[in-house]
């Protein structure tokens, strides 16, 4: 067996991810399939990488039965049905339309990873249904930080993080006055199930409240792709055929601006795996980088070149906090266990439900939540 086929290590984790990053890849390639004519070819490869991990006599056997199970719950594959991690295990990839499921893109997608060996579907298929996460955001930093101290590599992240959607008119203004780097391979076209066309032909788009990205359009309900940016609005059609169509608030969370709808006429935004993945963490970043700002602490972001998220002075103490925003806390644990971060661990106001379960699974690990940690900086602002 070649190493490419099994992996370096060959632990059941280790194939549990293998089998969910196949699975994830299939179903994208499935949606596809009477667009690219490699599509079907793409699901037998992953077939093959899911027969390998259930071994003989378990498990799909042929790309049909692969797409069946892809539209049942992953848990009821042979080799997830042992796991630890439940989220995953009641993730349903395909709907039954045959499209993308919202746990596919917001759960799954954190299981990508290269399986199968080198392919041409790299060209097609987009970069978040087979790049890990960390090769997307060190593939970007990357770009930004070439050739660029630091103060120009902040401005460039900040603004991919707080522009991540809007007018080509309006983004090639911003880039040529402030001249920071555009992303490495800029904005594209706004996918058409985050937008909604009118009875008289004009198409929309609305930036979710949380990051900025257009939310995704499903008949009348319009909410971001990213689970925790709760809130979810139903769409009402604008007066006449052509005027803007209005959102309504449907969830009880917390109040906060009501997204006004825009022509996607001319409209582009980054793609699927920057906002996912540099975007949605980067907006949690700013966002507590300001709320510790106005408790009066000084906050450096992403200092050294990014060796860790924001350097924080409060009174005569210091801090180094790494924000660490995943949806599934196994995954998160996986990754901190193949690489142990440079600073202290914070979990967002989102993610502090994770704070036992990390500290069960890693007790030396430094980490904390948002909440208690603005509690320490209080604290250290007081004793000044
Ligand atoms: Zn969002």
């Amino acid at each position: 067996m070649t190493q490419w086929l099994t992996g370096a290590r060959d632990d059941p984790d280790e194939r549990a991810h293998r089998l969910v990053a196949a699975a994830l890849r299939a179903a994208y390639a499935w949606t596809v399939r009477h667009t690219r004519r490699d599509a079907m070819r793409e699901v037998a490869r992953m077939t093959g990488v899911v027969m390998e991990a259930h071994g003989p006599g378990h498990g799909p056997t042929t790309p049909l039965d692969l797409v069946a199970c892809l539209r049942e719950r992953l848990g009821l594959l042979p080799a997830l049905a042992a796991g630890t991690d439940e989220a995953i295990a009641q993730v349903v990839l395909l709907d039954s339309d045959d499209r993308l499921t919202s746990d596919a893109y917001d759960l799954a997608s954190e299981y990508a990873l290269p399986v199968g060996g080198p392919s041409d579907a790299a060209q097609w298929m987009p970069s978040w249904t087979w790049m890990r996460a960390d090769q997307i955001r060190s593939e970007t930093f990357i770009a930004l930080i070439e050739g660029n101290g630091q103060e120009s590599y902040v401005a460039s992240r900040r603004l991919l993080i707080e522009h991540p959607a809007g007018s080509r008119a309006e983004l090639s203004d911003l880039i040529s006055e402030t001249g920071v780097r555009p992303p490495r391979r800029g904005y594209t076209d706004i996918p058409t199930d985050h937008l909604h066309r009118s009875s008289g032909g004009e198409t929309w788009w609305w930036p979710c409240p949380a990051c900025r990205w257009p939310m995704g359009v499903s008949g009348t309900t319009v909410r971001c792709r990213y689970r925790p940016h709760a809130a979810v609005y139903h769409l009402t059609e604008g007066r006449t055929a052509t005027s803007r169509p209005t959102l309504r608030r449907i969830d009880e969370g917390p109040s906060m601006a009501r997204p006004v709808a825009r022509p996607a006429a001319d409209s582009c935004c980054v793609e699927f795996g920057v906002w996912r993945f540099v975007v949605v963490p980067g907006a949690s970043e700013l966002r507590v980088q300001q709320r510790l700002e106005n408790l009066g602490a000084t906050v450096e972001l992403w200092p050294e070149l990014d060796r860790y998220d924001l350097h924080v002075q409060a009174g005569d103490k210091e801090f180094r906090i790494d924000l660490k925003e995943y949806r599934s806390p196994y995954r998160l644990i996986a990754d901190l266990r193949a690489k142990a971060p440079s600073a202290r661990v914070l979990l967002p106001k989102t993610h502090e439900h994770q704070l036992g379960i990390l500290q069960t699974a890693m007790p030396s690990l430094q980490v904390t939540t948002e909440t208690k940690f603005c509690t320490e900086v209080r604290r250290a602002l007081r004793t000044v």
